[in-house]
């Protein structure tokens, strides 16, 4: 319900300032055929107030209103509805009324489109009806050159205001979704990439191999004992080393490599253009690093991790195939002792291609 409020509230604050503009100008539009015509000063009260005083009064009431959106729409349909007054009251003087039944139905359109605009429209042919019944309706169609002077504020200015507005919404939009993308793809509490993120990106490395048969690396990584730092130290304490061997990742790898975080306590690394053994050093550098560094300040928590290397393969039909030899490899770390790295499958340039 707050938020329904407070993107109402954004579409008034959005609204505001294209309706004082077009008003202010519809203003100068209408009142040059009044002058002509000798209004009625009731009705140039009535035009100078819709022109300088209703803008800031639409604000005031969207504000107040517990439905500041709907109380917009309310608004907008008003603005057309008094058009159809002016209309009547110009004598359907042809220029500024063409003008103003098509900026009004502008700004409906790129406010809530097409039904919401012909509704706008039906309102103005029923206020311009209820006028002529009511006032009389003299048709007078002729435009002066002044009356035309008069319209081309409003013609210049309005659309331009109207066309930023909407352009402005629609990049706020745009970022706001790719914020949103983002905020999908990565993992909540390591600020790693997704499981399901980073093996879009190890599928993408694969079919590139596929194309090109450039050496690219996988590194599977386990921490050693994880289960024992929950255990004794807790929970909490467990998510701060997941948090800080996730940063050392970060500071291990080039801009190039994408890390994801696979599953609880296990991460996994592609490394583009990377030769086995340039994938060994990355992988050496980062197991020395988890293993030389204080992971949670408090208790002075330290852990190891376990690493699984293996490069893609010709004989791989699959970017599954390749995970699953990284964890093989994984796996042999563990049984061989942890805190070191293993390598599955050392591809053989010679005897391939
Ligand atoms: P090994 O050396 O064989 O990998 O031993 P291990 O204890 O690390 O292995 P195991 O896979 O049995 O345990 C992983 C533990 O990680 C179990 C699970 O409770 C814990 N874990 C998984 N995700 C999280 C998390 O997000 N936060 C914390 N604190 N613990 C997690
Ligand atoms: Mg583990
Ligand atoms: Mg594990």
């Amino acid at each position: 319900m707050e938020e329904q409020y407070g993107r109402g509230l954004e579409a008034a604050r959005r609204f505001y300032l294209p309706r004082v503009l077009g008003l202010a100008l519809g203003f100068i539009a209408v009142a040059a055929v009044f002058l002509a015509n000798a209004a009625h000063p009731l009705a140039w009260i009535a035009l100078a107030l819709h022109g300088f005083v209703w803008p800031h009064a639409a604000f005031i009431i969207s504000r107040r209103s517990a439905d500041p959106y709907r109380s917009e729409l309310r608004n907008l349909g008003f603005d057309s509805g008094l058009a159809g007054v002016w209309i009547v009251l110009m004598g359907a003087n042809l220029l500024p009324s063409a003008l103003l039944v098509a900026m009004l139905a502008m700004d409906k359109l790129s406010v809530r489109g097409w039904r919401f605009m012909c509704q706008c429209l039906g309102i103005q042919a029923g206020a311009a009806l209820l006028a002529a019944l009511v006032f009389g309706f003299d048709f007078r169609p002729e435009t002066s050159f002044t009356q035309i002077l008069a319209c081309l504020p409003l013609l210049a200015l309005y659309p331009l205001v109207v066309g930023w507005t909407a352009f402005s919404f629609a990049r706020r939009i745009a970022d706001h979704n790719r914020l949103l993308a983002t905020l999908s793809r990565t993992d909540g509490l390591s600020g790693l990439p997704t499981r399901a993120y980073w093996e879009e990106v190890v599928r993408t490395e694969f079919d590139r191999y596929q194309r090109h048969r450039r050496d690219v690396c996988l590194l599977m990584i386990d921490i050693d004992h994880f289960k024992i730092v929950n255990d004794t130290w807790g929970h909490p304490c467990g998510d701060e080393v997941i948090r800080n061997i996730a940063r050392i990742l970060r500071e291990a790898v080039r801009v190039k490599d994408t890390l994801g975080r696979y599953g609880g306590e296990e991460f996994g690394i592609v490394l583009p253009e990377t030769t086995v053994d340039a994938a060994l050093v990355v992988a050496e550098r980062i197991r020395i690093m988890v293993a030389s560094a204080v992971l949670e300040k408090k208790a002075g928590v330290r852990a190891t991790v376990s690493i699984g290397l293996a490069c893609a393969t010709p004989d791989m039909m699959h970017y599954g195939e390749w995970i699953e030899h990284a964890d093989r490899a994984l796996y042999r770390a563990k049984l061989t002792g942890r805190n070191r790295t293993e390598i599955e499958h050392r591809p053989a340039h010679d005897a391939a291609d």
